[in-house]
């Protein structure tokens, strides 16, 4: 008789042993899927981790209902790296199999299951329309030749390299030059970006040289595309190259030679939620020594991780500072919105030159972008007759008001309110709407420019794949003159006639109270000035700041990056942050408010009892009740020459002694390694 151990997609540690039927037992293997009925009547798609002929000792084991696969559907890598991920992220091999697998190849049930399977046969027919033969790859610059040189020079000593470009040095084209190095030699190279918004263009890029053999993957895609590209990586002929966000780094590879990890720096590449809570770029490092892969790591302004290990000189270095064409730099001009607010010279979110400057660009037909990170029109409405501010039922937050189908909505659990006729506290009709989203942005421009056309590019105008490469592509047909967006307008997009890049509010990233928000407010404005004056003129940005005297906004108008960086890794240091620390987060969640503060303190004494001074809190996060559910935190700082293994079992045996008390029913504890 054998028995096969399974793991299930729901949040469990262990696997499930079952008994294999006599019919299945020449076909399962690891790595395949099979049905499996679990508790009294669900039944779920579970993967096959062990086959064995040791028999559990309880008296019942339930047999598997139906093998799915006669090939293991996941590889033998696949398992190894979600076992790393398990590990180190601390989660359950269960949270990792959910994530990675796309939902057609994990159904419930076995009606759906049938079909999917008839919708995927058809999908592989649909999936070759998008073949085209076309070859081009540029003719690189000098510059662009160096590096990519360098690049080849430093893999033959290092597995990792960190490109250090600026942004329009045509970073892109030396990854086009070193995929189709990797390919020539008979490799797959998967390339990753931290935004679905960047696929868009970067596919288009990729197209005319590799379409034939690439593959695109992302949560944009329907479930059947994606299992689609699933399906064709452990097919004889998997794709080439993979362009994809993070979860691309969940795909079967066969020989994998190349990863490339575009803008780096995004802090976009770490799940946040739900588990895994993974880190993509660090994850795609393990993938990469899975294969024996290289790693190029592309940015123009690295992470304090990446640039640290780059120069002690772990990873190789390459750096690249001229913009293809010798295009200067924008020009950055601040603009000190205290002195222009008191004065009342603004009109709305706007200061008097830079609409000099949009009136200039529109003259001239250029194209202008106005970075705003918030969404929604106002973020929040207070009543001016007694300050009653409307707040989500579920989450400690007010709520975000959208003027186009007037609703609040909660930006944590997404409930919509309608917008009372009056104030609930005191009766009267008169709110105001405080704060600046990007839909109000866009209300205030066509007041101002009433002739100009607008875009606007937030998560609330790209639900669909097609409404991100509509928006994209309308601006670079030049059918709009202005994109208003959120970050997602900051990342490596390229547009050739934006002459005028505006950022209307530098602050509220600068007065984040998080011990990143200088080197995250770095990266973001000077990517988003990076967008300006790419193809022939220097471009200008207009940066509305109430701290035109800072050092940050020194350092990011003259783009030095060394001496924030010098600067800021003194403090990490002095405070034990990272790179010099490593942080976990322990959350605790309930729904029963004084019973979570009891519970969070119990378990920082026992974390105390094994890390000392290591723990701090517990604390009530920014936003401590979420979906009902009230939430506290405890950080630990661990030296970073501590094993890894040791803390995680320290943690698990303290997680366990917690939820073995009775008090304790309904307590959730989870873990976010290497917080972002
Ligand atoms: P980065 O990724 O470094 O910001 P890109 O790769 O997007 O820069 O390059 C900026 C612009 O310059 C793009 O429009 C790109 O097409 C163009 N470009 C860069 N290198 C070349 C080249 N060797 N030949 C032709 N065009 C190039
Ligand atoms: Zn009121
Ligand atoms: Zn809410």
């Amino acid at each position: 008789m054998l028995y096969a151990d399974v793991i299930l997609p729901l949040p469990l540690h262990d696997t499930f042993t079952y008994a294999v039927p006599q019919n299945m037992e020449d076909n399962i293997k690891r790595g395949c899927r099979v049905v499996v009925p679990f508790g009294t009547k669900k039944i779920y798609t579970a993967i096959v981790a062990r086959v064995h002929d040791q028999r559990p000792d309880f008296p019942e084991i339930k047999s598997i209902n139906e093998l799915l696969d006669t090939t293991p559907i996941v590889t033998e890598k696949q398992l190894q790296l979600w076992k790393w991920i398990a590990s180190y992220y601390i989660c359950t091999i269960g949270e990792i199999y959910k994530a990675a697998l796309p939902g057609g190849l994990k159904p419930k049930d076995e009606n759906a299951i049938r079909e999917k399977n008839k919708r995927r046969r058809n999908l592989f027919a649909q999936d070759d329309t998008f073949l085209n033969n076309e070859k081009c790859v540029s003719s690189l610059s000098e510059a662009q030749q160096k590096a990519f040189d360098e690049i080849e020079e430093s893999f033959k000593s290092h597995n990792t390299t960190l490109l250090h470009g600026v942004t329009s040095s045509g970073k892109t084209e030396i990854y086009i030059n070193l995929i189709k190095k990797y390919i020539d030699e008979g490799k797959q190279v998967l390339y990753m970006l931290p935004e679905i918004a960047l696929t868009t263009q970067i596919t288009e890029r990729l197209e005319k040289v590799f379409s034939d053999c690439m593959g695109v993957y992302h949560s944009k895609f329907t479930d059947a595309q994606r299992v689609a590209v699933y399906q064709k990586q452990i097919s004889n002929e998997p794709f080439k190259l993979i362009l994809g966000v993070r979860s691309s780094i969940f795909l079967p590879y066969t020989n994998l030679g190349l990863i490339i990890v575009d803008e780096e720096h995004e802090s976009s590449y770490k799940q946040q939620e739900p588990a895994p809570r993974y880190h993509a770029r660090n994850t795609a490092l393990v993938l990469a020594n899975m294969y024996g892969a290289k790693t190029l790591l592309g940015t123009a302004t690295p992470s304090f991780e990446v640039y640290h290990a780059a120069r002690k000189g772990k990873y190789g270095y390459v750096e690249l500072n001229q913009r293809y064409k010798n295009v200067k730099l924008p020009d950055i001009h601040v603009v000190d919105i205290k002195e222009l607010r008191r004065k009342k010279l603004m009109k709305g979110a706007f200061s008097p030159v830079l609409i000099d400057a949009i009136n200039e660009a529109l003259t001239n037909k250029k194209q202008v972008i106005l970075f705003q990170n918030r969404r929604g029109f106002s973020n929040f409405i207070e009543c001016k007759n007694c300050g009653w501010v409307p707040r989500c039922e579920h989450c400690d937050v007010s709520l975000t008001y959208h003027k186009k189908n007037n609703q609040l909505t909660c930006h944590y659990c997404g409930n919509t309110y309608t917008l009372p006729e009056c104030c609930p506290a005191c009766g009267e009709k008169n709110f105001i709407n405080k704060g600046l989203g990007t839909e109000k942005v866009e209300d205030q421009i066509k007041e101002i420019f009433p002739e100009a056309t607008t875009l606007r590019m937030d998560l609330d105008t790209t639900r669909s794949r097609t409404s991100y490469e509509n928006i994209i592509n309308d601006f670079a047909e030049h059918k709009a003159d202005i994109l208003i967006g959120t970050q997602m307008v900051t990342k490596g997009l390229d547009f050739d006639n934006v002459s005028i890049v505006g950022i209307l509010d530098a602050d509220t990233m600068l007065n984040q109270p998080d011990f990143r928000s200088y080197e995250r407010s770095f990266h973001t404005l000077s990517q988003v000035a990076g967008r300006a004056g790419r193809k022939d003129q220097q471009g200008q940005v207009f940066l509305q700041t109430r701290n035109a005297d800072s050092d940050i906004i020194k350092q990011i108008v003259e783009n030095d990056y060394w001496n924030m960086f010098y600067n800021q890794m003194m403090e990490r240091k002095d405070f034990h942050y990272p790179p010099f620390y490593r942080l976990i987060n322990v959350y605790l969640k309930h729904k029963d408010n004084q019973l979570i503060g009891h519970l969070a303190d119990d378990m920082a004494a026992l974390l105390r009892k094994s890390f000392g001074d290591r723990i701090l809190g517990p604390d009530c996060p920014p936003v401590a009740r979420i979906q009902s559910m009230y939430i506290r935190k405890i950080m630990i700082k661990i030296e970073i020459t501590a094993s890894t293994e040791k803390v995680r079992n320290a943690l698990t045996a303290i997680q366990s002694q917690m939820l073995q008390q009775p008090v304790a029913h309904g307590l959730n504890i989870y873990y976010d390694v290497d917080p972002m």
